[in-house]
């Protein structure tokens, strides 16, 4: 009958759910253990500059080397820390990472930029500044170098508070960008009120194109108003591209661009890229 139905139903769905707790206080505690164990990595994905056809940049995007699964991508991770408040230890461990990599970088001689997520609870963070300080404060460091991403939700709240602490990580030298810009807080009074250097179109605009070219252009000129540099995430096509550039987006990236790739790959697909250009890398025909 339908009210067995409707009880077997309840009991899977309980059933399910109850699994899923389960699963999910597993992965916490993994998680715990990962954090203190440092199994993380860091990949990087190039940001192109579209007036000369240069790497300028590369964004920093974490993955948990799992000693039993392998690889496992942000989507499956970051949300639970976030919420757990473990973001606070990972993002101090990925800002550490983060920064090491660009001093070795530096001292290499490798003139290249590099940006770091930071999550609304890390930023909210008290070790967020002293950390930035301890870096920036190194001879070898070059603070101008490093871009810190933040989402728009990172500035919902008390505005003076967050303008005193975007103006102390300004005052270090430290460069700020907007991810996922459009995709977030819709009320736009903090555009004027903080001092951003880059607005980071969302991908969900850029894989939109070309009907979302109007929205796109407007975020155009918002970025030219403020004096902020933009750049298109998610560049899948040269079809995108080729919109990008005839309207003078300042950078792409993206998978037409590069993958995310290993450190150790990083510098010859910079080097590719540099030499060969974009259109080499996926000849006439070649896939998207
Ligand atoms: P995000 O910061 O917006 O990073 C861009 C994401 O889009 C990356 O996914 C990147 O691999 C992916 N992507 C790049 N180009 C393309 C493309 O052409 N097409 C498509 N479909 N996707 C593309 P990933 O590495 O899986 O990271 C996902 C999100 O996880 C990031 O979004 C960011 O919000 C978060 N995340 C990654 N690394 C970190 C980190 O170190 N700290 C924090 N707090 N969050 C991170
Ligand atoms: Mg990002
Ligand atoms: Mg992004
Ligand atoms: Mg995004």
């Amino acid at each position: 009958t339908s009210k067995q139905d409707g009880r077997n139903r309840i009991t899977f769905f309980s059933e399910e759910m109850g699994a899923l707790a389960r699963a999910r206080d597993l992965v916490e505690i993994e998680l715990k253990r990962a954090i203190q164990n440092r199994e993380f990595i860091l990949h990087f994905q190039p940001r192109l500059c579209l007036r000369t056809n240069r790497v300028v940049s590369a964004e920093a995007l974490v993955r948990w080397q799992h000693p039993k699964r392998g690889l496992i991508m942000p989507a499956e991770f970051i949300a639970i820390c976030e919420e757990t408040g473990m973001i606070e230890d990972l993002g101090q461990l990925i800002l550490e990472m983060a920064c090491q990599t660009s001093m070795a970088w530096h001292k290499s001689g490798k003139d290249i930029e590099l940006s770091i997520n930071i999550s609304p609870r890390q930023f909210a963070d008290k070790r967020l500044l002293d950390a930035l300080r301890d870096f920036s404060s190194h001879p070898d460091f070059p603070t101008g170098k490093i871009e810190l991403e933040i989402t728009e939700n990172v500035l919902i709240g008390d505005h003076d508070f967050i303008a005193q602490k975007l103006d102390a990580i300004a005052s270090m030298g430290y460069r700020i960008a907007i991810d996922d810009f459009g995709t977030g807080y819709s009320n736009l009074s903090y555009i004027s009120r903080f001092q951003l250097n880059c607005l980071k179109i969302d991908q969900s605009f850029v894989s939109q194109l070309p009907k979302s070219g109007p929205i796109i252009s407007l975020i155009l000129t918002l970025a030219e108003q403020i004096g902020a540099t933009i750049v298109a995430e998610g560049v899948e096509t040269k079809e995108q591209l080729a919109w990008l550039r005839n309207h003078q987006c300042d950078q792409a990236q993206g998978y037409f661009v590069s993958h995310p790739v290993e450190e150790k790959d990083l510098f010859g697909v910079i080097e590719d890229l540099n030499t060969g250009g974009v259109y080499q890398l996926h000849p006439a025909g070649g896939s998207d």
